[in-house]
């Protein structure tokens, strides 16, 4: 099966006044055919820059300095997105007419002058020439849809007269409103109450279900991984430092970094103590002041000297599927793995 999305050796940089900010450094990444890939790390690491790269949605200074993402959609001919005009009629097609789009901030996505209705027939006439009454009756089921209900009276309220949990329904809807064959979903509960965000994943995992839909979700949150995805992209200071199944990441995590994020989950102990928490120790470097060699070597527990300050590790295979960057993996001299004395 090919890749519905393919993205390789992406790179997106910003010049400002004190250097170059290299948010995406080279990301590979694959979203297959009705698949989930959660693109997971720190605020930070490129993730976001990653998915605003494949709408075209890169605001000044920042542009696509390098790389492909090839799109094919159902049956289509496959299109370089990396190539078009950010500013042009193609890409335009693609954003919201191919791939929907939901934000972490419903609310500030929406406009307080139109009504739910109004937003929701703007999206469907943008895409499809239907007459304004027919788009009436496509906004109603939508509406229905996401679950949002008495959908007739909702038509008519404003955005700021709905709960975050109903803006994101309505935004999933919009999304929904060009029937995408790819769903980016940049956080879409981080700003949510864990019941309501609970509902979104529901209503997300659903309509995926009903379309064959892919989704490429972006997220800091293992639980959501977890709950989400097919495939995983662990993604650390603008590159992919692992990827894998779900079940690979979970059960067989390979790199320093994916060890400590599942590590920094808490878990509750026996006897109702409180649960531990810890984070990735240390500070993601700034972007501008990248480390030598390999970028998570400030905060690995495993960093060898005169290799991991040195060279930057390329990605090695270690499973059907998974690949890490690192040299524990890829060294000559490595031992071929994190050590197990080190373990807990
Ligand atoms: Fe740690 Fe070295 Fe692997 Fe980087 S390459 S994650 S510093 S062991
Ligand atoms: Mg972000």
């Amino acid at each position: 099966d090919l890749p519905l999305l393919e993205i390789s050796g992406l790179r997106t940089q910003f010049e400002t006044p004190d250097g170059t900010v290299k948010a995406v450094d080279g990301v590979d990444l694959e979203v297959h055919p009705g698949r989930t890939l959660c693109v997971v790390g720190e605020s930070g690491c490129g993730k976001s820059m990653t998915a605003r790269s494949v709408m075209q949605l890169i605001d000044p200074p920042g542009r696509i300095v390098e790389g492909e993402m090839h799109w094919r959609p159902q049956g289509a001919e496959a299109v370089d997105l990396a190539a078009l005009d950010p500013d042009g009629e193609p890409i335009r097609q693609v954003r919201g007419g191919q791939i929907g789009m939901i934000f972490q901030e419903p609310m500030s996505s929406l406009s307080p002058m139109y009504t739910v209705g109004a937003h929701l027939i703007e999206a469907i006439r943008l895409h499809r020439e239907v007459p304004k009454d027919e788009a009436r009756k496509m906004a109603l089921e939508l509406l229905r849809r996401v679950g949002i209900p008495q959908p007739e009276q909702r038509m008519d309220v404003y955005p700021f007269q709905l709960s975050g949990g109903m803006c994101q329904r309505v935004m999933v809807a919009i999304a929904l409103s060009c029937d995408p064959a790819l769903l980016i979903a940049d956080e879409p509960t981080t700003a949510l109450d864990v019941t309501t965000q609970a509902r979104i994943l529901d209503l997300l995992k659903d309509v995926q279900a009903e379309n064959q839909m892919a989704m490429m979700f972006i997220t800091h949150d293992l639980g959501v991984v977890a709950e989400m995805a097919d495939d995983v992209v662990v993604m650390y200071l603008g590159q992919v430092v692992e990827r894998g199944t779900v079940e690979q990441i979970f059960s067989a995590p390979r790199h320093p970094y994916t060890r400590a994020l599942l590590d920094s989950i808490p878990k509750l102990r026996d006897g109702g103590e409180r649960p531990r928490l810890r984070t990735v120790r240390g500070m993601v470097p700034h972007p501008q002041n990248m480390p030598s060699g390999c970028r998570f070597r400030t905060r690995c527990d495993f960093a060898m000297p005169g290799v991991c300050d040195v060279d930057m590790p390329d990605s090695s295979v270690v499973g059907e599927g998974q690949e890490v960057r690192c040299h524990l993996y890829s060294h000559a001299d490595g031992p071929g793995g994190i050590p197990d004395a080190v373990e807990e």
